[in-house]
């Protein structure tokens, strides 16, 4: 299905300005098998521009595909980086507004790991909502509990002084609904405080990022186009910033009685946003050739390239060259993942340790903040391949 208007603001005036096939319409569902895992659907990515208010979405996002209650995993806390970088932001978070004795949900908990730390860090009461929550991947508390249900207008009754949600907004198409049924869960209630954080389009547009475009996120944020959802919906942003190597853009904002006219300095405008996507569309031709080039080189050296960091962004980046048939592996941390099947692509995940027996030429580091973290480990099993860091 075609969407023709804008899930943000509901203009009219969106265009499309790149395409990818053939794109797997899962990147983390949990597939044991390799028939299995080629037999997940592929379908086209479409993106498209909103004149309007700049929102950059998938125009051909299926709505009707089971995205998250089949098995999904998506547990990033076996990193020491990333939980220290977690660690970092929350604390901080909690100091800034007292977030001490407070009520809080989290609406797209995962497993569990942020509302669980932040509750422990705060002595805080905490509700995590997820149709893809599992029981048993979170140190058991009496301060926390979890509802296994995709977030809805049933929801806004339960109490709550703080409303997080972390990497859940770029997987909802309908952006615009889905702050209105926040913004009237906290209907007369203008202390509350909304914390989200979500993949920053700018960098993916600015440096090329093509293997951080995948099916499952339909939805592509700016500062500026996600403040102007919030302002939209009668939030004031209290603050916005950048993190995680430019990757991650955070939003805090609290629910007002009229619209906002308060504007961050992180915000762009609508045009220069537009500009962007222009020389995204002018230099992403030259950044998959090059990749490809060099694939097919290390291919024809007979080499060893594994790519280290499984999820989205081995999927991203191997819809786009898998087909050169280079990469016959890739290793996670996350032991959950060991054993499957990446969907769409067929590669089985292995557990970082495989690489001291496999003694890889070249490992493709999919996520460039893991570097040294990934680095030493590498080194510790005593091999020394190659590193690239996308
Ligand atoms: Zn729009």
């Amino acid at each position: 299905m075609k969407h023709t208007t804008c899930p943000n603001c509901f203009s009219n005036k969106v265009e499309d300005f790149y395409t990818i096939k053939n794109a797997p319409v899962h990147s983390l569902v949990t597939v044991q098998s390799y028939e299995e895992a080629m037999s997940v659907e592929k379908k086209d990515i479409a993106l498209a521009f909103c004149d309007n208010c700049g929102f950059i979405f998938n125009s051909s996002f299926d709505t009707s595909i089971d995205y998250y209650t089949k098995g999904y995993e998506d547990q990033q806390g076996f990193s020491p980086t990333f939980v220290k970088f977690l660690t970092g932001i929350s604390q901080k978070f909690i100091d800034r507004y007292d977030l001490y004795n407070k009520d809080i949900i989290e609406i797209g908990c995962g497993k569990g790991d942020f509302i669980s730390l932040i509750s422990e860090l705060g002595n805080n009461n905490g509700i995590g909502i997820d149709p893809a929550w599992v029981p048993g991947r979170t140190k058991q508390s009496e301060k926390v509990r979890f509802i296994k249900e995709f977030y809805s207008k049933k929801h806004g009754d339960l109490k709550a002084d703080c409303i997080c949600c972390r990497h859940t907004l770029e997987h909802i198409h309908d952006t615009g609904n889905f702050l209105k049924t926040i913004r009237d869960s906290v209907q007369g209630n203008n202390n509350v405080i909304v914390f989200m954080e979500i993949p920053s389009i700018v960098r993916i547009l600015k440096i090329q990022a093509f293997w951080d475009i995948f099916y499952e996120h339909s939805t592509y944020l700016s500062p500026g186009s996600l403040a102007r959802l919030f302002r939209q919906n009668k939030f004031e942003v209290l603050d916005m910033y950048i993190e995680y190597d430019d990757q991650y853009l955070f939003i805090e904002a609290k629910p007002v009685d009229k619209i906002s006219e308060k504007i961050h300095p992180l915000e762009e405008s609508v045009d220069e946003l537009k500009e962007l996507t222009k020389v995204f569309t002018k230099k992403i031709t030259h950044q998959l050739g090059d990749w490809r080039d060099k694939l097919i080189q290390y291919k024809s050296e007979k080499k060893k390239v594994v790519i280290w960091g499984g999820g989205s962004k081995s999927v991203g980046f191997l819809t786009n060259f898998n087909d050169i048939g280079v990469i016959e592996h890739v290793v996670d941390i996350n032991p959950h993942m060991t054993g499957n099947y990446i969907p769409g692509i067929g590669i089985q995940y292995k557990s970082p340790e495989f690489l001291a027996d496999y003694k890889p030429d070249v490992v493709i580091i999919m996520n460039g903040v893991y570097k040294n973290e990934i680095g030493k480990m590498i080194h510790d099993m005593g091999v020394d391949p190659e590193l690239l860091c996308l």
